[in-house]
Order: structure tokens, then sequence, then C-alpha cells
């Protein structure tokens, strides 16, 4: 049995509607679909959830919002018309409507795009409608109570073989609704995969997987077609936007294969993501680098002292006082009598002059020298652990366009390098290694 999710890109009108139920019939193991509220049509077009939050802060203001409302309904309408729904979609509606009361939470208006869109789907296939607030349970301070929530999901799914299930919210332990962060439908599919013990969980969009590079600096970048879960983290920790952060988490626990498919080119083998991977494919074989990806806008902070490594606790003390300043530090680089503190720079606003001057004074450095405007481009891979080469190729590449390389570091566990280029180079830096790693 397998768990689909589609996110609302893929569900934002009546075409791509009979789409997403075209792919969930092909298979018949497809028996659990998870659904988001329907998203943008065009470019410019609104996401029913966003359309939701308006109204939620009309009805707090008290202003009328039957336009908007009168916006979102007409996309159901289209969707169930042009489906053919037998569902009666205008007592639907009206049920929806008739909660939009003053003092209805944001939560409880804005899941109902989730829920609308899943009681139409549900018709679409004829499969059952199970709400969220059946099984997705949070303890009150927000977090997912999984053991609560797999049992009832369990439960659930031997009533109901074949299954759609509304993304996005879940039911606090007093009934009322509570949502995911923006995107979290993504979320609900992993919980629903783990607890079933799905055979893997497909996360449909409309992008033919994980990118090697930002479609937006490189053009045409190759898909990823598998990717462990740490490359996963580094990725969308260095600025790839992939998946809701927690999505991983449940799938990651029950090693329950992830794949990131693409509604418009459904045949394509899209991402698959996993623990690891058997050592002796070709595929294996052949791989050097996973991706590369960046993020702008650091400052380095580099604080120099002779003979700073027989001051035992000098590294501590700087650090106490990043700590009280509550300042996250993303990177540490060190040499025998300087080391660096890579920040960002938004986080060091308002404080940064404060900060400085007190490590002058508690810590008595000879120098602090300030960068701004740095950029940290991750070169991602599983493999570099156990190739020979690739820090070579980077160095080399680099030098020869006349990039001028800032901070070098490499994780701990080998499955990435990162190095500081000007916030300038930035775009440069990450063409240029793209095209000499593929
Ligand atoms: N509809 C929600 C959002 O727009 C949740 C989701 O799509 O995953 O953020």
């Amino acid at each position: 049995m397998k768990v689909v999710k589609f996110g609302g890109s893929s569900l934002a009108d009546a075409a791509s509607f009979a789409n997403a139920r075209d792919i969930v019939l092909a298979e018949k193991d497809r028996q659990v679909v998870v659904v988001s509220a329907p998203g943008k049509r065009f470019s410019g077009d609104n996401k029913v959830t966003d359309l939701l939050y308006i109204i939620h802060a009309h009805l707090k203001y008290k202003v009328s919002f039957d336009d908007i409302w009168e916006n979102i309904a007409s996309r159901y309408r289209e969707i169930a018309r042009g489906l053919g729904l037998k569902l009666d979609v205008e007592a639907l509606l009206a049920e929806v409507r008739a909660g939009f009361v003053p003092g209805a939470t944001a939560e409880e208006i804005v899941s109902r795009g989730e829920y609308i869109n899943a009681r139409l789907m549900a018709d679409c296939l004829g499969a059952d409608f199970v709400d969220a607030t059946q099984w997705l349970f949070f303890d009150f301070n927000g977090r997912v109570n999984a053991g609560k929530t797999y049992a009832a999901l369990r439960e659930l799914g031997r009533e109901h073989p074949r299954m759609v299930l509304p993304g996005f919210y879940g039911a606090l332990p007093d009934g009322r609704i509570h949502t995911f962060s923006r995107g979290g439908s993504d979320v609900t599919g992993a919980l629903a995969a783990a607890a079933l013990s799905a055979e893997c969980y497909e996360n449909w969009t409309d992008v033919s997987g994980i990118l090697m590079a930002d479609p937006k600096i490189v053009a045409n970048p190759r898909p990823i077609e598998r990717i462990t879960f740490s490359e996963l983290r580094e990725m969308s920790y260095m600025g790839a936007e992939v998946l809701h952060e927690e999505t991983v988490f449940p799938v990651r626990q029950a090693d329950i294969p992830l794949y990131i498919k693409n509604t418009k080119d459904p045949s394509a083998p899209g991402t698959l993501i996993r623990e690891e991977f058997g050592e002796d494919s070709v595929e294996e074989k052949n791989r050097f680098i996973t991706g590369i990806t960046g993020k702008q806008n650091y400052t380095i902070i580099t604080i120099s002292k002779a003979r700073m490594r027989e001051d035992i606790g000098f590294v501590r003390r700087v650090l106490e006082i990043t700590e009280h300043y509550r300042l996250p530090v993303e990177h540490l680089p060190s040499s025998i009598d300087s080391f660096c503190l890579v920040i960002a720079t938004r986080n060091l606003e308002g404080c940064l002059h404060e900060l400085l001057t007190e490590i002058d004074e508690r810590c008595e450095p000879d120098r602090i020298t300030v960068c701004d405007g740095v950029s940290l481009v991750a070169v991602v891979g599983r493999r570099m652990a156990r190739s020979t080469g690739v820090s070579g190729r980077i160095f080399e590449t680099l030098g020869r366009c006349g990039i001028n390389i800032r901070m070098i570091e490499q994780g701990s566990d080998e499955i990435n390098i990162i190095i500081g280029v000007m916030n300038e180079d930035f775009t440069q830096t990450i063409r240029t290694l793209y095209e000499s790693f593929t």
C-alpha cells in the first residue's frame, strides 16, 4: 500500500484534479490519498489557503468577506462541475460557510481549504473521506502525539481500505483544530505513511523531483534521482526549497522510501529519498556529487590572538558571549591563532557593536575583523568521503574563474564542503561548480 500526497498546484482546478485522479487510479496500491487545498492556477492567482487567512482577518475586524468567499466557492464549484461529481457541493459549501462566525480561529478557517478538497477528491475517487480530526492528534504544545495518531489511523485503515485524508491540520486534545505551519500537508502524508507502514510515500508536486541546483540560478538543472535523508537535510538547510522541514522525520524513522514525483510528467522517475543506498549499484559508483546549493548574506567575524591555543577557554568565552546574544553560529572555522564566527547578517542587526565590544573587553583578543556580504555555497554528496579530487576540482574551477574563496569547511560527516565567497560571486560560483560537476 502506498500513501500519495498531492500539493495545491496539482489540485488547483478540475483539469489538474482529473490528472491527480488518473495518477491514483493508475496503480491499485495507491490507496491512501492526502490532499492540500487548491493552489495557484497561474502566476498572479491566489492560493485558497491565503484567501482563507484573509477571510479570518475580515471576520476579526467585522468587515464583509462575501466576495472573497464567492471567489473560493466558485473554484470548488468549477472543480465539482468539471469532474461531474455526485456530491452536493452547495450543501458542503453552505456547511463550511456556516462555521465562519466571529470567534472562529484562523486555524479552523484555513483548515477548510483542505477539508473541502478532500471531500471532493473522495467523491471523485469513490474512496472514503476520513477527517484529520479523527486521527491526527496534537498535544497542547502543538507537537504531534505520534503514538495516539498512528494507532488511530491504523484502526481507521482497517475500516476504510481506500481513504482520502485532508492535509495540514489535526485536533488538539480538547478537539479544537490545530494546523502545521504553511506547507504542512507534506507532514500529514508522512505521518499517514508511517502510521500505516506504507510501502512508500509519494509526494506529488509540479516539479520533476529535487533539482541539483536552484533553477533560478542554473538553467534546466538536472533532477536528483536518489538522495539520502542527510543530504536532503544539508540541501534544505542551505537553501534548497523542497519539502516542509518536519516531513522527513516520520518516514525516516520508519524507513519508508519517499518519492518526489511530478504530476505533469508522471512517468519521470522523480527523486527517491532513503536513509542509504546500496554501495554496489552502477548509479552509486558513477555518482560524484548530489547537489549544489547556497545562501547569501553572512558575516564573518575573525578573532585573532597570538598563542590562542594556550589560552585555555578562549573560544568558550567568546561563545558564551554569542550565546548571551542568542546568536546562532553557523560555522566556526579556525587556525592556530584565530578563529571565525560565521553568522547570518540579519541576526547581527542591532547587536553587532555591543557584541564586538563585549568580546574585546572580556576576551582581550589582539584583533577583531568583520567581513560582511559573504555567501555560503555547499557542495553536497554522500560519496565525497570516498572520492578523491572533489575539493581539488572545486578550487581549481573557482580559481580559473577568478573567484576568491573566503572560507572553506568540510562537514565532519564529509557529506558536504562549504565555501564562503563574496555575495557578488554567489551566482557565478554555483553556475561554475554545477557545470564542472555535471
Ligand atoms: N494549504 C496549506 C498551505 O498553503 C498547506 C499545504 O498546502 O501543504 O500552506
